[in-house]
């Protein structure tokens, strides 16, 4: 039988002094023991690219912890209870800055530069990732009880700088900052207005989000998971002239309760805790939009929902991470209804095992399906 070699094997061979020539032709090495000795060819004794300080080649090691290096400096010694990271800003209510010495001390302090550098930063990353044009989208960061960051007007986001980055109240008055804010502040500011949990809001074009807001559709729902954990159902706003008062009323009303949402004939906004959250969420909305979009062109069209009580395991995971979903509740066709997306169409339905328990209410469901079947047909 061929003897194996592991990379283990070939560490302590060099510890020990015992020359590698000794391995008999014909015997197995794992990639681990090929990365070992091409490493001690190069000089690198046995431990990859990262040698021991103290070697003795003839010292035997008398414990595996004693080849572990010292600790860098500064690192603990146990390790830390895991984290997850956030980076939403919070306030104390009722202590807004208010006279305009404090504003400017306010606006120039280490944590607000800190947020401007990463709208800064966020908006080099919308612009490298085709979501925005020409001097198009715009970031908003809520930084008080009546206090928002916001990027200014006729900058393109790809040439950003952090001290570009204006103050305005909830009313889009603009409280600091030396370049003009967006025009658009004033729909960011409307849902901040009625969503407490809106601390981030960010406007842009994704052309294949906009694509189905161009076409007034709906992405369809129940199809990727990732967007569904994160942005929920992808909702349409009717058109109205951006900027406007119809624009904020409209916006408003769907973002409460919907952190993705299209921009009929112009773009989507998204938000979230932070400025980072809301662009993850138009990432994966867009993303979504381009897998559906592609998806559609396979298979005939037909794509296949996520059966309704996986659904309901999704909406926990969001219950589990701080955000609702007004879809809970729903159920089969309610809940995946594609019938924007594909106008005739007739909702499939995954039998749960509570139907299975209760025929009388598939029978419904046959009766109604034959019913939208034989009307589908007549009109076509
Ligand atoms: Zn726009």
């Amino acid at each position: 039988m061929k003897k194996v070699y592991t990379g283990k094997d070939i560490q302590d061979m060099i510890q020990q002094g015992t020359c590698l020539d000794t391995i008999a032709a014909g015997s197995v090495l794992t990639p681990s023991a090929k990365d070992e000795i091409r490493e001690h060819k190069k000089g690198n004794t046995g431990y990859g690219v990262n040698p021991p300080t103290v070697a003795s080649p003839a010292a035997p090691a008398t414990s595996e912890t004693q080849r572990l290096p010292d600790l860098p400096a500064g690192v603990p010694t146990v390790p830390p209870t895991p984290i997850v990271p956030s980076l939403e800003y919070k306030w104390t209510p009722g202590a807004d800055a208010s006279t305009p010495e404090d504003i400017q001390r306010f606006f120039y302090s280490p944590e607000i530069q800190t947020l401007k550098e990463q709208m800064a930063h966020i908006a080099h990353k919308m612009w490298n990732r085709n979501m925005v044009d020409g001097n198009g989208g715009n970031i908003t960061v809520r930084v008080g009880d009546n206090l928002v960051l916001c990027t200014p007007t006729m900058r393109s986001k790809g040439e950003l700088k952090p001290d570009e980055i204006a103050l305005v109240d909830l009313d889009g008055n603009q409280k600091a900052g030396w370049r003009k804010r967006t025009s658009e502040a004033n729909t960011h500011l409307a849902i901040m207005k009625v969503q407490p949990k809106a601390k981030s809001v960010i406007h842009g074009h994704p052309p294949y989000s906009t694509a189905f807001a161009v076409a007034g559709i709906e992405p369809p729902t129940c199809l990727c998971s990732e967007a569904e954990v994160f942005t929920g159902a992808i909702r349409l706003v009717d058109y109205h002239t951006p900027g406007s008062k119809e624009i904020c009323d409209a916006v408003s009303k769907v973002a409460k309760d919907n952190p993705a949402i299209l921009l009929a004939n112009h773009g989507v906004m998204t938000w979230g805790t932070d400025a980072e959250d809301s662009y993850w969420k138009m990432e994966n909305m867009e993303t979504a939009c381009q897998t559906i979009w592609v998806a559609s062109q396979l298979n005939g069209g037909k794509m296949k929902t996520i059966p309704s009580d996986k659904m309901q395991e999704i909406f926990k995971i969001r219950q589990s991470i701080g955000m609702d979903d007004p879809r809970e509740g729903m159920k089969e066709c309610e809940l995946c209804d594609n019938d924007d997306f594909r106008p005739g169409t007739v909702c499939e339905i995954t039998p749960s095992p509570i139907q299975q328990e209760t025929p009388l209410n598939l029978d419904a469901e046959a009766i109604v399906k034959a019913l939208t079947d034989e009307i589908v047909a007549k009109m076509s």
